[in-house]
């Protein structure tokens, strides 16, 4: 690890303690925007490359008494680092006293024995991260520490709050200075602030105030919390550990590498305390109807975790299936999934469809955004640095390639040449999602709505740029149809299919 990009701190609620180690966290959003009177907005071409939407943050909080928390939430960190690969954090309490340590990096390359082995105490909370609009560096990593006279409170946050800057200027009317122009600061402030009764009611007034998706894990100094937004925009779960404890992380394929058992997800507008006495829970009593993101389920979830009571990789293996029922590929000889998201999807449309299911192209897993950064001509050669072609499968063939998503069409387009270089006659697309026509204001990176492939473009043009034979997309309804609960639709979010947000946005 490189010690220069590392920050390791110890913090206790003595105020004095707290200056002296101060630090300047800004989590997932710019200064610059927060500072507008706007929604984080998408980054857009601020980053040349072409990639697919990033999810902001993976969150975990760890209660186990009498063992080291913070190993555990290392390891679960580790299962959600696929939510964020740019920096990692983690805080552990020890009584009133708080250490962190986080850096840039992957979780493996931010903690090791020298790190971890001072994070002592049963509680801790972790953090892995991508930016939805902030620098990445190490002053946007979390979780975000604030200390007051009488507490100190810790928070970890994936999502983007969207009144943010209405929220700095009440904080600002009480005279509280902010030291970044941040949502989740806005948020941990708003937690810090000294308030009569219960830490729970804090969050609550949290809950009625801040609009937008926030899944929270917070650290106080007798317990963790887990706090999902009203509309539950990203996913958080609560899990078991075995000989006593509990967890609490953004997606339930954190639990299976530390022994922890999937209790159930967290509720929008639910607060969860985990404390010495044990597990207690309270909810908004009128929350509003459920807006559960629609790419949790189409692309950004691992398969293996559990959202809306069913394994994500069931509800990716139903977008197949209905793909291949509203858009047959009938000259096809064989499916080709693009790795690893678009492989359930793959397998559903083959088994739909009867065309024979095979592996094509070989993805390079080991491919990071934060420590590779090839130069411009490594960069030119695009998709080759991430797949290789199986010629064996793919030559003569006339090959239907499936894929979750297509954002700005970069890596499509060398995909379609790849697989014809490889020796397919034709290849036919199939996307086991709608055209992806808008930006996101709820703490997904996404490019701006000019950069999208499929904005004020027909699907037929959209082919012609791909070089594809042709193209079709899993429709809205179709889409909606396949991630829904068993029990019924639950209530999702498809702005950025759709166009219609379910929160006022003001651009
Ligand atoms: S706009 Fe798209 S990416 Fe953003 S929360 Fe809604 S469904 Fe998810």
């Amino acid at each position: 690890m490189a010690k220069d990009r590392s920050h390791s701190l110890l913090h206790t609620g003595d105020r004095s303690d707290c200056d002296s180690v101060a630090v300047r966290p800004q989590p997932c959003e710019s200064a610059e925007l927060a500072r507008d009177s706007r929604p984080s907005a998408p980054r857009g071409s601020a980053r040349p490359e072409d990639r697919r939407p990033r999810e902001a943050c993976g969150v975990i909080a760890v209660h186990v008494p009498g063992r080291q928390a913070a190993r555990l939430a290392f390891f679960g960190l580790f299962a959600l680092q696929h939510r964020g690969q740019e920096s990692a954090g983690i805080t552990a309490a020890n009584g009133p006293t708080f250490r962190s340590h986080k850096a840039m990096g992957l979780v493996t390359q931010v903690f090791d024995e020298a790190t971890l082995a001072p994070l002592v105490g049963d509680r801790a909370i972790g953090h892995t991260r991508y930016s939805t609009a902030g620098d990445s560096d190490l002053a946007n990593a979390q979780p975000f520490v604030v200390h007051t006279s009488d507490d100190s409170v810790a928070v970890a946050h994936n999502g983007n709050v969207t009144n943010a800057a209405a929220l700095r200027q009440t904080l600002a009317g009480r005279g509280t200075k902010l030291s970044s122009g941040n949502d989740s600061e806005v948020l941990t402030h708003l937690l810090a602030t000294p308030a009569a009764g219960a830490f729970e009611e804090r969050i609550t007034r949290l809950l009625q105030t801040a609009e937008g998706a926030y899944s929270l894990v917070v650290l106080t100094r007798d317990a963790i919390f887990g706090v999902r937004d009203p509309r539950g925009f990203r996913p958080l779960c609560l899990g078991r550990l075995p000989n006593g404890g509990s967890v609490i992380a953004s997606e339930s394929c954190a639990f299976g590498p530390i022994g922890a058992t999937f209790e159930r997800e967290i509720a929008p507008g639910e607060v969860v305390r985990i404390d010495a006495h044990g597990v207690h829970s309270r909810r908004l009593a009128q929350p509003p109807a459920r807006t559960l993101c629609a790419f949790e389920h189409v692309y950004f979830a691992r398969p293996d975790s559990i959202i809306d009571d069913q394994r994500v990789h069931a509800a990716r293996y139903r977008l197949g299936q209905r793909l291949a029922v509203e858009s047959p590929a009938p000259t096809g000889d064989v499916v080709i999934p693009v790795p690893d998201s678009a492989l359930p999807a793959a397998l559903g449309f083959a088994d739909v469809s009867g065309i024979p299911y095979a592996e094509g192209l070989i993805k390079n897993r080991y491919i990071g955004r934060t420590f590779i950064q090839p130069g411009d001509e490594l960069r030119k050669r695009g998709v080759r640095l991430k797949f290789n072609p199986l010629p064996h499968t793919l030559r003569d063939k006339r090959v239907v390639l499936v894929d979750d998503s297509i954002v700005r069409g970069n890596t499509s387009r060398e995909l379609v040449r790849l697989v014809r270089k490889a020796g397919a006659t034709e290849v036919h697309m199939r996307i086991s999602s709608p055209p992806v026509r808008h930006p996101c204001y709820m703490g997904v990176d996404m490019p701006t709505r000019e950069e999208l492939i499929a904005h004020s473009r027909d699907v037929d043009s959209i082919a012609e740029l791909l070089e594809a034979d042709s193209l079709r997309y899993l429709s809205l309804e179709g889409m909606l149809a396949a991630v829904q609960h068993e029990g019924g639709d639950r209530g999702h979010c498809a702005a950025c299919f759709s166009g219609r947000y379910p929160l006022e946005i003001r651009p």
